[in-house]
């Protein structure tokens, strides 16, 4: 903290307590989720009218489930109650414990946030290639990699930061989160084409957002191209050129050509300059999450956008339900950095699990801080889908599937990356069995973890893991909870077992055993015998002759066989939780402190 101003704490005496439920007179004032219970009490109902009338609309719950606040409000008009849903926060930061007002002398002038919008094939992609590549400012030459989904840049010593996706996906999905990131849409509006579909849709997009507009007349070096209609196209639109007595900035343009781009940046300045855009850089951070995946090796990356606050290299931070210190910031250069301000896209590794674009966060100057709300945030998120979630208990499943009923069967589904993810909720949706539908509540990239396996405690659900292994800590957990955890390397071997265990026809002869685990804790290279990893036994045992696998932050690295296994300097044929060993895998060297060797067997399982 040293040369560092103090900066203004995300919490302590500025707090502004979240208000539980409360009655005015026969209104309903509420903030998130009720409990069956609270609201009957608050209603002065009993909990059975509750669960009657939800049962009716084919919602089971028990008294002790949470009801969205949207249940909330058709149960208070169907008892005819008045309510008022009161917004957590009136800022553009919904954490209810974070309200904090910025004192306006700390306020300072903030960069722009630029989002590029347009019909398809009008040029958005080429446009962020060439601002990208326009004007290079000292300490950016030569590096054309990007690391990051959004990027800044320099202009006379202003500077505009752009979000990289191109299309209307990421700005809609963030927009229909509450989140507003963006303050200048720029419209790309090919010349030669003209207003399209989704040049309106971008339109609406923006109004709807209270966003001004800048229109980039593109493709102007055709000689199809033609400025005038495009004018006249946007005008029926209610998109004014100045000419016309409007005040939106028309600014013709050839990204191909690399014509027109500084005079768009300027044209993006001008208008920035007039939203007087202001922040604080003197409080801890917060913001929204562009982008998140697992990063081999690294774990949790996530880029964030910093709305108001200054992140630092030190700080803890909760995006989503996640948290956790952070371990490295990066620019979009892939340039560590100690601190970031407003406006500045950064990508940051050390959070406990993925969160979700369009999630927002918040940065704490103490782990409790965090911790505490990233752990408020979990069962929240657990509360709701057990809300949400159709209350299936196996020990009803045989009666309801004598009684002719559809079986649900909630799923969890976690993935080495988004893209697996995804293909695997597709592939198990496909599964038609009468009788059986999979609901599936949790798709997503990441490593298996302790909110997982309590969500699936809450909703009864079983978890599939894709090419991803749970560490002890969460195979415990499930152990305790009696949930399921099926994990599977190959799509087609996954669909096949679940098809298999939904028709009851799956008597699994063999189950894979883990043995133990071991903690690469240091490395040394040999020319003749490759990478020796130094191991600390965590759990269990692990036998020279064994088959294990290495993981990486939770993610199958290789599965193999041990090649030696020494303790101190002599061969070992195994070697047992609380002891050290030496261990090279077969024809493996790619092994890094902090991985985890896994030995597992294949066992006999006696069915009946
Ligand atoms: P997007 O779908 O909006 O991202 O459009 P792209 O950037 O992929 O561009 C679509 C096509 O238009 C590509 O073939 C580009 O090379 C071309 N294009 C983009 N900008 C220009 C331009 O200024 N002039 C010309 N002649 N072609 C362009």
């Amino acid at each position: 903290m040293s040369n560092e101003k103090r900066r203004i704490s995300n919490v302590a005496h500025h707090t502004k307590k979240a208000s539980g439920p409360y009655m005015e007179g026969r209104k309903l004032i509420y903030q998130g989720p009720i409990k069956v219970s609270d609201l009957a009490r608050l209603l002065k109902l009993s909990e059975a009218q509750i669960i009657k009338n939800l049962f009716m609309k084919g919602q089971m719950v028990t008294i002790n489930n949470v009801l969205s606040p949207e249940t909330v409000a058709e149960l208070c008009l169907d008892f005819n109650f008045d309510y008022d849903f009161v917004e957590e926060s009136d800022d553009d930061c919904d954490f209810g414990l974070a309200h904090i007002v910025d004192n306006p002398k700390d306020l300072k002038p903030r960069p722009p946030v630029v989002t590029i919008m347009g019909h398809v094939d009008h040029g958005k992609t080429t446009l962020i290639d060439a601002i990208r590549s326009s004007s290079i400012v000292s300490g950016e030459a030569g590096s054309i990699t990007q690391a990051i989904g959004a990027y800044q840049k320099e202009i006379n010593g202003k500077k505009i930061t752009f979000i990289d996706t191109p299309g209307h996906e990421a700005f809609t999905a963030m927009r229909s989160r509450g989140t507003k990131v963006t303050d200048i849409v720029i419209l790309v509006v090919a010349a030669d084409d003209g207003v399209m579909p989704q040049t309106i849709e971008a339109i609406d997009h923006a109004r709807a957002a209270e966003v001004p507009i800048i229109v980039a007349v593109n493709k102007m070096d055709k000689p199809s191209a033609d400025l005038q209609k495009v004018k006249n196209e946007l005008l029926a639109q209610n998109v004014i050129a100045e000419e016309y007595g409007g005040d939106v900035i028309f600014q013709p343009i050839s990204a191909k050509k690399g014509t027109g781009i500084e005079q768009l940046l300027d044209a993006i300045l001008v208008t920035a300059e007039m939203l007087e855009l202001h922040a604080n850089p003197r409080r801890y951070a917060y913001g929204t999450v562009l982008e998140a995946r697992l990063e081999r090796g690294e774990g949790p990356k996530a880029t964030l956008l910093i709305q108001n606050g200054t992140l630092t290299n030190r700080d803890f931070v909760v995006a989503g339900a996640a948290y956790g210190k952070v371990r490295r910031m990066t620019n979009e250069h892939n340039k560590a950095l100690k601190s970031a301000g407003p406006a500045t896209p950064v990508a940051i590794i050390g959070l406990d699990e993925v969160p979700e674009a369009g999630d927002n966060f918040i940065a704490f100057e103490t782990e409790k801080e965090a911790k505490e709300l990233a752990t408020k945030r979990k069962q929240i998120r657990i509360e709701e889908s057990r809300g949400s979630s159709e209350g299936l208990k196996l020990s009803d499943l045989h009666k309801q599937i004598a009684e002719g009923e559809t079986v649900v069967v909630n799923v969890i589904i976690k993935a080495d990356n988004s893209g697996s993810a995804e293909a695997v909720r597709g592939s198990l949706e496909k599964i038609n069995i009468d009788g059986v539908r999979l609901n599936i509540i949790r798709a997503s990239a990441g490593q298996i973890t302790e909110s997982d396996v309590l969500l699936a405690s809450a909703s009864n659900a079983v978890i599939f893991g894709f090419n991803i292994r749970p560490n002890n800590q969460v195979r415990d957990l499930a152990d305790r909870l009696k949930i399921e955890i099926h994990l599977h390397r190959v799509i087609y071997a996954l669909l096949e077992q679940t098809e298999k265990a939904l028709r009851g026809l799956l008597k699994p002869e063999f189950e894979e055993k883990v043995t133990g685990q071991a903690e690469v804790r240091a490395i040394w290279h040999a020319s003749k015998v490759g990478t020796i990893a130094g191991c600390y036994m965590l759990s269990g045992i692990i036998r020279r002759d064994q088959t294990v696998r290495l993981l990486r932050d939770g993610v199958i690295i290789y599965e193999g066989e041990v090649a030696t296994m020494k303790h101190v300097k002599n061969d070992v044929k195994e070697s047992r939780a609380g002891y050290e060993c030496g261990m090279t895998l077969l024809n493996y060297n790619d092994i890094k402190e902090g991985d985890i060797i896994e030995g597992f067997a294949m066992v006999e399982v006696k069915n009946g």
